[in-house]
């Protein structure tokens, strides 16, 4: 897979991808961004990047992203995307659910006999109670990091799986629009 770089300059970006094309690569990555710059910045480059790849080969956007701006990147053509988020925020004992974030280590949780998140069909959701994982996560035991790592990793996979069903049903905007109001505000 060719990796097109140039950071934020659109004529490095053109340079760079005029002689990945030369070679002819089965695929073509977007490297060198999300870095810190803001979302927009990075669609924009993306976006740029994504009209001079040709529509026949896989677009891989390197180190994205947040679950409300896996759309968006979706929507400028990307296929595939890769990032540390899910099992990083898992270590940290942040579980993402379908109502946003949940902070697990919280003490409201300690008596909390849900699911992480009622709408997950994670093994994790269908065995382990909220109580649980705040336990693991006070004790210091590592299976709540393991454990919180598989359900955000499964809940980063459904969320792929209603991407691919939006373009379907010609929603992606609507599911993107709906993500970023449940997701955006809060910690990352
Ligand atoms: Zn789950």
């Amino acid at each position: 897979m060719g990796i097109v770089q140039g950071a934020t300059f659109a004529d490095l970006r053109r340079e760079s991808a005029r002689q990945l094309l030369e070679m002819d690569f089965p695929g073509y990555a977007i490297g060198g961004l999300a870095v810190g710059e803001p979302h927009e910045l990075t669609c924009e480059i993306a976006a740029e990047v994504s009209e001079l790849l040709p529509p026949d080969r896989p677009r891989y956007l390197m180190g994205v992203g947040k679950p409300e701006q896996l759309a968006d990147y979706v929507a400028l053509g990307v296929d595939t995307m890769d990032c540390v988020l899910p099992t990083r925020a898992a270590r940290h004992a942040c579980l993402y659910t379908s109502e946003g974030r949940v902070l697990i280590k919280n003490a409201r949780f300690a008596e909390d006999q849900n699911p992480i998140d009622g709408n997950c069909s994670c093994s994790v959701c269908r065995r382990y109670t909220r109580a649980y994982l705040r336990h693991l996560f006070a004790a210091n035991e590592f299976t709540g990091a393991i454990l919180a790592t598989h359900h955000n990793v499964h809940f980063y996979l459904d969320i792929m799986r209603r991407i691919r069903e939006a373009i379907e049903f010609g929603t992606l905007a609507k599911f993107s629009s709906e993500m970023r109001a449940r997701y955006a505000a809060g910690p990352a």
